[in-house]
């Protein structure tokens, strides 16, 4: 019998995982990539248990480790010398890993398991029977994956009905050199009024600094990235931004997706497509790689596409959703508390963290894990 053949739309994270898990269970796999060459801006990512675990299905899981770093520890300090939370993940995996060096991984795994991945193809036209139009022509599939990101022109074209809201605040990731003395095993968060920042290695030679806070604060969200202000609101943290190469940074805005179904037809919406969200919990790539080992799997079993979709979406949906939500309300926490009563939202977040129930919840939405017990939590 002939393979079934994919086509996915957008070679980032969530298309390169996609496509590797599919084309490991024998499936005839296309990516298409509008940009001319694999491309990850310079900063770093955090990898927890889920996407972990797909990684060691393709295969590339051992040559992520040896190029990842191992989080041990982690820290929130709401004001100078004083820490809300601190707290040790134990055996648990929580790992960083320059972006840059993921996408390559996967995209090597997708390639070596024999999907075709397709530069300078940008996908104008897709259909819920299966086809997809790019620059040189028009093709049918079994399956058409839209992993086009945060303004998908698939989920344009499917005519979900869509909820797309700027959160009205944006993060700058840059990378440093480490020094003797940083942090090491440890990463930690920073806040102060409605900044934050977040600092964690990636190696022993290279820090991640990630500077979040309100877009209607013009110094905080300039590039080049504005260190003279950042120095003044976090003080301990001035001699990090003073090794900020000069040139360096991206700014992204935090926004959110909302799709009322993530299929129509023969076409899926998977990652910031589906469930693009504010990235606070570390876990919009997580997501996007364990929801595309999921499709693979189902997709793989189920031989009606149709019923395959909305299988899978039965089994991702609600979870994906919940993990996006308390990724919504760390960002209104964040980036909105009224802050006449800032001494407030540490006693919320100490409360959160240790009532049971949130605390117990919390923990599986940060490591985007549903069971308790695979975690040993
Ligand atoms: C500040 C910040 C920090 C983050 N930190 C983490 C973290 O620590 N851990 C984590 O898990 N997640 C994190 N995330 C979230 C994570 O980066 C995203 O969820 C993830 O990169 C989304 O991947 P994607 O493949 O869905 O989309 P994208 O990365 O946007 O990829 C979409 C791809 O599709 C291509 N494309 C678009 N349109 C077309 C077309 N018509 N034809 C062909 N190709 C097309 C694009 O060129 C692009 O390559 C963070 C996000 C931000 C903003």
């Amino acid at each position: 019998m002939a393979a079934r053949k994919a086509h996915v739309v957008g070679g980032g994270l969530a298309g390169m995982a996609v496509a590797a898990c599919l084309a490991r269970r024998k499936w005839d796999v296309t990516v298409h990539e509008r940009s001319s060459e694999l491309r990850e801006i310079g900063a770093g990512i955090f990898l927890k248990e889920n996407s972990l675990r797909v990684l060691e299905e393709l295969g590339c899981h051992d040559s992520v480790m040896s190029r990842s770093h191992w989080i041990k520890h982690t820290f929130i300090n709401d004001r100078p010398g004083h820490y809300l939370r601190r707290f040790s993940y134990g055996p648990e995996r929580v790992v960083t890993i320059l972006r840059a060096e993921l996408h390559r991984e996967l995209a090597n795994a997708a390639a070596k398991w024999g999907a075709r991945i397709l530069l300078s193809s940008q996908v104008t036209r897709v259909s819920p029977m299966g086809m997809v139009v790019t620059p040189s022509g028009e093709e049918r599939a079994d399956v058409v994956i839209g992993a086009d990101g945060i303004r998908s022109i698939v989920r344009q074209q499917t005519g979900l009905e869509t909820r797309a809201r700027p959160m009205g605040s944006g993060s700058t990731r840059v990378i440093i050199p480490r020094k003797e003395g940083d942090l090491i095993d440890t990463s930690g968060e920073y806040w102060r009024g409605h900044k934050r920042v977040l600092v964690a290695p990636v190696s022993k030679d290279i820090i991640y600094l990630c500077a979040s806070s309100r877009e209607g604060d013009p110094r905080g969200i300039s590039l080049p990235f504005d260190i003279g202000y950042w120095s003044e609101a976090f003080p301990e943290l001035s001699d990090y931004f003073s090794r900020i190469a000069p040139g360096i940074g991206v700014h992204h805005v935090h926004e959110y997706i909302k799709v009322s179904e993530w299929h129509r037809g023969r076409i899926v919406l998977i990652g910031d497509a589906a469930h693009g969200q504010p990235p606070n919990l570390g876990q919009g790539a997580g997501m996007a790689i364990s929801n595309g080992q999921a499709l693979a799997r189902e997709l793989d079993r189920t031989p009606d596409v149709e019923v395959a979709l909305k299988n899978w979406e039965r089994e991702c949906r609600k979870f994906t959703l919940q993990v996006q939500n308390w990724s919504i309300g760390w960002e209104y926490c964040m980036h909105r508390w009224p802050l006449a009563f800032e001494g407030l939202r540490a006693h919320a977040v100490i409360a959160l963290a240790n009532f049971p129930p949130t605390s117990r919840h919390w923990k599986r939405v940060y490591r985007g894990v549903q069971s308790d017990d695979s975690i040993g939590l």
